[in-house]
């Protein structure tokens, strides 16, 4: 089957599959992503602080495909918060990924534990890259439920996603309701927890059941929570594994028994956004 997208609150369409380069070395960067793009994938993940969009960028004009057929989301730098920072930096990505656009900019990580910067304020800049085409979509990435609601409050534009980390480990249910009241679709991060659950008895058992991988189903199950997606792997075979997700499906009772993994706070596997400077 193909890859869904999942409707966003500017009316655009996101794939809800895509492939995530956190960790690739730059060098391997473009022969990755194109790894990707001839398995079918049509959406990748980067950001300025992975060191890789120019790979990226190179992998997307190589592949021959049209530039509206492929989703590129990058995300702002945690050093370049404070507005002229921040359009410097979009400067940046667009001209390392030297693809005219981005469909999706993220602010990273909210910073509120950083004397001096202000969520409003670098949001704002998003909003004016957004108004200028330049960003096609707009978002945020590890907010918490109290950073949204100051843009709820102080800013127009509504983020289109959240992207957080979320995987059978860590619900992160607060947030992820948050966005399904307000319209903010959530991207769930570190999908696998980079391969922490795919050992775990009840994945095993439920892969079992399915004949498909420990991988399959945990993904399988966060497309079925109607969140997107991007699992990373240098691996073809891998690659390959990480998109067969749309010919199967998982039974409430084994949705139920990967829901039931959740560890709360103890799952999480990355820094904690309120505290993370
Ligand atoms: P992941 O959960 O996708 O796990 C990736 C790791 O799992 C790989 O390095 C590999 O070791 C293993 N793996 C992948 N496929 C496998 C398979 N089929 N079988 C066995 N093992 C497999 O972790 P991730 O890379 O941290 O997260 C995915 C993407 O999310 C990143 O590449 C990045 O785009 C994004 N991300 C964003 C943030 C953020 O702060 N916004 C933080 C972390 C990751």
């Amino acid at each position: 089957g193909t890859v869904p997208t999942v409707s966003l609150n500017d009316g655009r369409a996101i794939p809800q599959l895509g492939f995530g380069v956190y960790q690739v070395e730059p060098e391997q960067t473009a022969e990755a992503v194109a790894t990707a793009l001839e398995v079918g994938y049509r959406h990748v993940d980067t950001a300025q602080m992975y060191g890789n969009e120019a790979g990226v960028g190179e992998a997307v004009r190589a592949s021959g495909l049209a530039r509206e057929d492929v989703w590129v989301t990058s995300k702002l730098s945690n050093a370049a918060h404070a507005p002229d920072d921040a359009r410097r930096a979009f400067d940046e990505t667009l001209a390392a990924l030297d693809l005219g656009y981005v469909d999706l900019f993220l602010v990273h990580w909210p910073l509120t534990a950083v004397d001096g910067l202000d969520i409003v304020a670098t949001w704002k800049v998003l909003e004016e890259l957004h108004a200028d085409g330049r960003a096609r979509s707009v978002g945020v990435s590890n907010f918490q439920v109290p950073h949204l609601r100051r843009l709820a409050q102080e800013c127009d534009v509504v983020p289109a996603v959240n992207q957080v980390e979320v995987h059978p480990y860590l619900a992160n249910e607060e947030v992820r309701a948050y966005g399904r009241d307000h319209g903010i679709v959530t991207e769930a991060w570190s999908p696998i927890a980079q391969g922490a659950v795919l050992t775990d008895p009840a994945v095993l058992a439920v892969a079992r059941e399915l004949d498909r991988t420990p991988a399959q189903v945990v993904l399988r199950w966060h497309v079925q929570r109607g969140d997107v997606v991007f699992p990373k792997s240098v691996t073809a075979e891998r690659v390959r594994e990480n998109f067969a997700l749309f010919d199967f499906e998982l039974d409430g009772s084994q949705m139920e028994q990967l829901t039931s993994l959740d560890k709360g706070e103890e799952g999480r596997t990355g820094p904690h956004p309120d505290t993370f400077d």
